[in-house]
């Protein structure tokens, strides 16, 4: 027997793809929007809708952006010599608001993870090296999570970029082991950035 109204029923189904979402937070969330006025489900829609339109990557940090270059990118208050590589954009947020860190970035989109199908070709890796060879670049931190597929990618990219003219920091000891970078918290992502150390 069909207890869930259908179209409510796809909605619970939708809001339940997304991570950290169970079931039972999926229902919740949409009844509370059944029950808002229609004009905050078609407010809600419209945001959906115009997401991809909108947004971009920023073609020098790979970093979603409303505009091309991103803020970051686009500060010249900003060191660009200095360049810390993040799995996400979400842990670029995570190191911006620790507000200690005031170089750029490189998102990669992603870790390498093989056996789920995630190569070097499905990173921004190229991109990085690509951005390394035009110059102007100091040093790279390499600021992966520190969970298996973020060591793995850490690992070849300090091997890549040794062959390259760039120093390569690896953020130091303090975020435990198998810790995304996104839920550390900022007293510890800042000592993490400034005891960074040179990676071998
Ligand atoms: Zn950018």
């Amino acid at each position: 027997m069909q207890v869930l109204p259908p179209a409510l029923e796809a909605l619970i189904n939708e809001f339940a793809k997304l991570p950290g979402i169970g079931k039972k937070t999926a229902t919740r969330l949409s009844l509370n929007i059944m029950r808002r006025p229609p004009s905050e489900a078609r407010g809600l829609a419209q945001v959906l809708m115009g997401l991809h339109s909108s947004i971009r990557l920023c073609s020098q940090c790979y970093t979603f952006s409303e505009s091309d270059p991103c803020v970051i990118c686009g500060d010249i208050r900003r060191d660009a010599a200095l360049v810390c590589v993040v799995e996400q954009s979400a842990d670029l947020l995570a190191i911006e608001k620790t507000a200690s860190f005031r170089g750029r970035y490189h998102v990669l989109h992603g870790a390498l993870a093989p056996m789920e199908g995630v190569g070097v070709e499905e990173l921004k890796v190229r991109e990085l090296v690509r951005r390394i060879r035009a110059g102007g670049i100091r040093e790279v931190i390499l600021a992966t999570s520190s969970t298996v597929p973020g060591e793995v990618t850490a690992s070849y990219l300090l091997d890549i970029l040794q062959k390259e003219s760039v120093m390569v920091s690896r953020l130091a000891c303090g975020i435990p082991m198998g810790m995304d970078i996104k839920y550390a918290d900022k007293f510890t992502l800042t000592k993490a950035i400034e005891g960074r150390q040179t990676a071998q």
